[in-house]
């Protein structure tokens, strides 16, 4: 442990306890910290926490003072709340915050005595505050003992399990109504913007948002060691194949006399890669390439639109899957999940994949059709990898650069 000597001069005993504060706070800044090891900085970093909630209770204590005692009366501010916004640059949320925060305080002398010896944090405190106000005359002193405890002890998400449970125990109905007042707050947002993408916002109550995250991580799965896409990605890549599966099971209510379903208008000329031709149109979206047409195209219930020289008119043909259903069972029962190499998609996450692809000339049989992943399908197509079957029927992935990456058994 570092002494006081260590910092130079002793405080003078003239100086406010203000600049004592600030004084120490000077020495702390002139410490060389490369000249002390790394991992004095722990309990330092403890001692600092411990201060920096002492400092905020001392201010919490003296903003009482200056609320209850009408301190702010002398300046032009009419509340307590609108001088913090004024001198202290707090937002209006945040300085009424406080405000509460320190009226409540003032009856609760557990949290308070933690508060001031550092062994909470402002936001702890707070929270005690919050939860001894909902509770009003159900607040008993051996709840705030209960609350300080946990807080001395406990982060804030698991600090506030123990007040709902707390409160549930107290008071049943304010914990339902608060529940209900929350689930009044669902919103989803789901906005294009002029480039096509898709901006998802939303706010779901706790049920709702349990439901999703549960699917969202059946659907992630553990993270494969190839899986080089970051949390967000493989989150966002869930959420696309809980719509895709629910699309694809067909049970989905009817919109328009149809089973709801992706379109994409695209030219023959387009699916078969010939220069020159146009971007595929997908409903709801802006065209998109070629190649994505022709991934959506391996695996999809087809609707040929015939543009007759003599017609300008379309004539819609008939909805034909490309692959038949007894065709996919084949390959279910072969293939089992992806086939790409090291992945394990079960087959219900799979599209059925043209080794050629049909629009070059590649036919619906077995020898030419695997079961790929949505992620895998996308990079054969779409980001250069390709698929090479061995003469012992193995496949191997060629990654873009052409380097094999790796080899299963058939
Ligand atoms: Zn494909
Ligand atoms: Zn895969």
């Amino acid at each position: 442990m570092r002494s006081i000597a260590d910092f130079g001069q002793q405080p003078s005993p003239d100086q406010t306890p203000f600049q004592v504060i600030r004084d120490a706070l000077e020495h702390l800044r002139e410490e060389d910290l490369q000249a002390v090891p790394a991992s004095a900085m722990g309990p330092d970093l403890e001692e600092l926490r411990r201060l920096g909630n002492m400092l905020e209770a001392e201010s919490v204590r003296r903003l009482h003072r200056f609320d209850s005692g009408g301190g702010y009366e002398s300046t032009q501010a009419l509340t307590a709340k609108s001088w913090l916004r004024w001198k202290c640059n707090f937002s209006p949320a945040a300085a009424a915050g406080r405000v509460a925060v320190a009226r409540e305080l003032a009856e609760l002398p557990q949290a308070t005595q933690a508060f001031a010896d550092g062994d909470i944090s402002y936001a702890h405190a707070a929270m005690i505050a919050r939860t001894a106000e909902k509770l009003g005359d159900k607040m008993e002193s051996n709840a705030e003992t209960i609350l300080v405890t946990a807080a001395k002890e406990l982060d804030l998400a698991r600090l506030r399990m123990v007040t709902i449970k707390l409160q549930h125990f107290m008071d049943p109905d304010s914990v339902r109504e608060e529940a209900n007042e929350s689930h009044e707050l669902r919103f989803l947002h789901l906005s294009q913007t002029l480039d096509g993408v898709f901006y998802i916002n939303g706010r779901l109550d706790s049920e709702a948002g349990a439901i999703l995250q549960t699917a969202l991580n059946a659907l992630s799965g553990p993270p494969t060691p190839d899986d080089k896409r970051s949390p967000k990605q493989r989150r966002a890549d869930a959420l696309v194949e809980l719509a895709r599966q629910k699309l694809n099971s067909g049970t989905l209510p009817e919109v328009g006399g149809q089973k709801p379903h992706l379109t994409v208008t695209v030219a023959m000329a387009t699916l078969a890669n010939q220069p020159g031709s146009p971007a595929a149109d997908l409903e709801w979206a802006s065209p998109i390439p070629a190649e994505t047409a022709r991934r959506l195209a391996c695996d999809a219930a087809i609707t040929p639109i015939f543009l007759g020289p003599e017609s300008s008119q379309p004539r819609a043909g008939q909805t034909s899957r490309s692959i038949s259903a007894s065709q996919r069972k084949a390959l279910v029962f072969r293939d089992k999940g992806c086939r790409f190499p090291g992945c394990d998609r079960p087959a219900d996450w799979t599209d059925v994949h043209h080794l050629k692809h049909w629009a070059d000339g590649g036919k619906h049989v077995m020898d030419n059709l695997i079961l790929l992943c949505r992620r895998h399908h996308r990079m054969v197509h779409e980001e250069g990898w390709q698929l090479v079957v061995t003469a012992a029927g193995n496949i191997v992935a060629l990654m873009p650069d052409g380097f094999a990456f790796g080899a299963v058994p058939p």
